[in-house]
């Protein structure tokens, strides 16, 4: 069965395309295009690039197209993204303005082009289903909630692959079952043994935090917005939401335009005036620029925060996780998270840590009573599994 895991950005296309067979899970082919200005070559040319690898012959050996899905309002889990599906999802647009739009016009394009073939999303909110209502409440008004402000958590399918594969390293195969079986059994499936607590640093463009017990996530920094939490690539992270009033009155700013500030002018870049581009405030700030420095103070101390939520929420940890473009490969970073945590049973083993830079690896010291390892982020497959599941009826 070839299921093709696309990637949508508001100018990128990404995929990846699968093969399951029975318990054999390959991945075939990947590829992308960036800076796309016409989307509906794109996917033409993506298919013209698995057929001349001779991975399809048409599209109609695809079983489905598989989609990371942000979040729609009233729509949770892994569906069929039928037009009433899209129409939940614009119905968000506003809490997911630099993600939603662009899926949802590739969507509709992938399905004006091969209408016969499924469409499936799995919703980044869908690992958090489980979350206690306490972790996901905000203290507003009983209207406001019912029009959906709470706290959603994304970056579902990274977490969800660090909660399967750092259960597997610690050799706890009961709770990388439970959470690879997390939708099917909705969280239910007993767990022998010690409670096994992870927190998974999703550090990349965008990033958060996660605490995972058994398997099962117990809340994300990001909250109602994939924009909250740490400072990310251009997106603000957590802000106290008086500031909106006080910079609109202040300094005369539009709603339309304090969302574009917010969205498009603040985080990393923001905070550094340099780039959006971690690698490059890193550069500046070993030149001298203390915007730049402050911009690294800033996100490592906001990581270092809600780490620290979540070892207080798990009552400690036995695996600390980094992945995705920063966790991975960012050792120096990784350092400076880690950096006098041993009261807390966290140490990194310096050589180890500078050593694994994309790979898998375990970086913690041998002393360190919490392992710490980096896990390269696997979404896709996560994603591929789900839409596989969906089709088969599990
Ligand atoms: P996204 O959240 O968009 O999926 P990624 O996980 O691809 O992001 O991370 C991209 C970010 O990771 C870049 O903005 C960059 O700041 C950072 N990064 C640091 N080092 C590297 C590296 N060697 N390769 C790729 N990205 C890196």
């Amino acid at each position: 069965m070839k299921i093709l895991v696309a990637n949508i950005g508001s100018t990128s296309l990404k995929w990846r395309l699968y093969d399951f067979d029975g318990k054999q899970e390959r991945m075939l082919h990947k590829g992308g295009y960036e800076r796309v200005a016409d989307y509906p070559k794109a996917i033409e040319n993506c298919l013209a690039e698995l057929q001349g690898a001779g991975m399809i012959r048409s599209e109609s050996d695809l079983a489905a197209v598989g989609f990371k899905t942000v979040v729609a309002k009233g729509v949770a889990g892994c569906v069929r993204l039928s037009e009433p599906v899209l129409q939940a999802m614009e119905a968000f647009n506003p809490i997911a303005p630099a993600h939603n739009p662009p899926y949802i016009t590739g969507i509709r394009l992938f399905a004006k082009r091969m209408p016969a073939t499924p469409l499936i999303g799995l919703f980044e909110t869908a690992f958090y289903q489980w979350a206690p209502e306490a972790s996901t409440r905000y203290a507003v008004p009983e209207s406001w909630r019912e029009a959906g402000v709470r706290r959603w958590g994304f970056h579902g399918a990274s977490h969800k692959f660090v909660a399967e594969r750092s259960a597997e390293l610690l050799g706890r195969h009961d709770i990388a079952h439970r959470a690879r079986q997390l939708y099917v059994d909705a969280g239910a499936s007993p767990v022998s043994g010690p409670p096994l607590r992870v927190i998974s640093c999703h550090l990349g463009g965008s990033s958060s935090i996660t605490g995972i017990r058994n398997g099962i996530a117990v809340g994300n920094s990001l909250g109602l917005s994939p924009q909250s939490g740490l400072p990310h690539n251009n997106r603000v992270g957590d802000l106290d939401s008086f500031a909106l009033p006080l910079v609109m009155r202040t300094l005369g700013l539009s709603l339309d335009e304090v969302e574009r500030q917010l969205c498009k002018e603040s985080g990393l870049k923001g905070l550094s005036g340099v780039s959006n581009d971690i690698r490059d405030i890193q550069t500046a700030a070993a030149q001298g620029n203390s915007r730049a420095q402050l911009a690294l103070d800033v996100f490592i101390h906001s990581t270092r925060h809600w780490i620290g939520a979540y070892l207080a929420q798990l009552n400690g940890v036995d695996a600390l996780v980094f992945t995705a473009g920063i966790g991975e490969n960012r050792p120096e970073l990784r350092a400076l998270i880690c950096d006098q945590l041993d009261q807390l049973g966290i140490a990194l083993d310096p050589a180890a840590n500078e050593s694994v830079k994309g790979t898998e690896g375990s970086i913690g010291s041998t002393g360190s009573r919490t392992k710490v390892f980096v896990i390269p982020a696997n979404e896709e497959l996560v994603v591929a599994r789900e839409v596989r599941r969906l089709l088969e009826g599990q």
